[in-house]
């Protein structure tokens, strides 16, 4: 078939709508392309790609390179690959619920940098029922979350490679046929093929993957207010923790600059951290989006809770070297970097046998957290500088003499200017304006 610019394509409808389990952007490509018996990289060097009229993507069609394929990590999240290819399917398609099938809703609520997987994971045993019963195979968007480990359905974890010819699959092939190996083309539901053994399933797998599919169900405009996260995380931090805030982050293992960030509305919170937060507080996310200040916990459970932690550090667990490993890693990776006592706690291991056990990984860790802290220093005193400076030559404009305690006074900040440094710089300032 030979494309033109305005070629109408067929206009299948997404599976799953409305569910937990609705199809993901990247999947819904692959059966479109499918159905008109095409690869999907006719689809989009042909198609897509003149369409989006990005010049360094033409290129690279032209050219026979990768970069739409090398960006498609991203294509069900909600950055600009994603909305412009859910413009241009809409568009040959005449559809206008794409964007459903991507995280697009999610992004005025959370940060959702580094959230999906590298490689496409998939439930064999969902995709084999689908074909025992003659149902269409497709890829859920809830499979391509990283956090998202376990098939709620089946209780069993989600595979990652193919257990014929052993690779990883990216998502997004030239050649791809919905529920086989894009590498060996076997299928992805046989059951005769053996799954190796992993860890156990935890309650934390049970509760992101439970939580995340009631997410993707969720209406998002039933949401009062996009600032309903920071809300919710003051009214705890007030009603449960007294204000404290070491407290709560101590209990819900975030860090405490980081949750500072949170509740001071800075940064947008991740949503695995305020997964993390429902799980330590026994709630469920839709509620905690929904149910405003009635949010059920009460402080006996918190209690509860915060004995069940201590009693579950003392357990000696056998060290799972292949899953710690994976933690680690994924604690390198975190958009705010952790301290290593806080990456023990929420490993559930303690720091020295970590250390022990995997050197390399806690050194990166450590040394990581510490150029983050001295960055976020730096950034505090140039700050600090800035706003001196400020309040420096709005004192000299009103010919008020900027002195230290002038400044302070104006700056609602009494000790400013016990820190050498900008005791310092405020001398400078008053050298340079011949001030003394
Ligand atoms: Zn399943
Ligand atoms: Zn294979």
């Amino acid at each position: 078939m030979i494309w033109n610019q305005r070629s109408e394509l067929y206009n299948i409808e997404p599976l799953g709508l409305e569910t937990g389990m609705v199809e993901s952007l990247s999947s819904y490509i692959i059966r479109l392309t499918y159905k008109h018996n095409l690869n999907v990289g006719d689809l989009v060097n042909k198609l897509i790609i003149p369409e989006l009229n990005k010049d360094y993507l033409i290129k690279s069609a032209i050219y026979g390179g990768d970069s739409f394929f090398e960006g498609a990590k991203t294509i069900n999240g909600c950055m600009d690959n994603s909305i412009d290819t859910v413009r241009v399917l809409e568009l040959f398609t005449t559809r206008n619920d794409l964007s459903n099938l991507t995280l697009y809703r999610f992004k005025r609520f959370f940060s959702l940098r580094n959230l999906f997987n590298d490689y496409l994971s998939w439930c064999p045993k969902c995709i084999n029922e689908w074909s025992v019963e003659n149902l269409e195979i497709y890829y859920p968007l809830v499979w391509h979350l990283k956090n998202v480990e376990i098939c709620d359905k089946h209780n069993c974890f989600l595979l990652d490679f193919c257990l014929n010819c052993h690779k990883k699959m990216k998502f997004l092939r030239r050649k791809n046929i919905p529920g086989y190996c894009s590498n060996c083309f076997i299928f992805l539901g046989d059951s005769n093929l053996e799954t190796e053994k992993k860890e156990e399933i935890t309650d934390w797998h049970r509760f992101l993957s439970l939580n995340i599919l009631n997410l993707l169900k969720l209406d998002f405009n039933l949401i009062h207010t996009e600032f309903v996260i920071i809300k919710q995380l003051n009214f705890i931090n007030e009603k449960f923790f007294g204000g404290n805030m070491s407290e709560m982050s101590k209990f819900c293992c975030i860090p405490n600059s980081t949750l500072w960030y949170w509740i001071k509305g800075i940064n947008k919170s991740t949503l695995e951290g305020i997964l993390l937060i429902c799980f330590k507080l026994n709630i469920e996310i839709i509620d905690f989006l929904l149910k405003g200040k009635k949010v059920g916990i009460n402080t006996n459970s918190i209690n509860l809770l915060f004995s069940n932690n201590e009693k579950l550090q003392r357990v000696s667990i056998p060290i799972d070297f292949r899953l710690i490993e994976k933690k680690l890693e994924g604690i390198l990776k975190l958009d705010i970097p952790i301290s290593m006592t806080l990456a023990a706690n929420q490993i559930g291991r303690d720091r020295r046998v970590l250390y022990r056990k995997f050197p390399v990984y806690c050194k990166m860790i450590s040394q990581r957290y510490r150029s983050f802290t001295k960055e976020k220093a730096t950034e505090r005193i140039n700050l600090l500088k800035k706003e001196v400076q400020v309040i420096f030559q709005l004192l000299i404009d009103d010919g008020i003499f900027p002195s230290r305690r002038e400044i302070e006074k104006r700056l609602g900040k009494r000790s400013v200017f016990r820190e050498r440094v900008l005791k310092e710089y405020w001398k400078n300032l008053l050298v340079e304006h011949k001030l003394i």
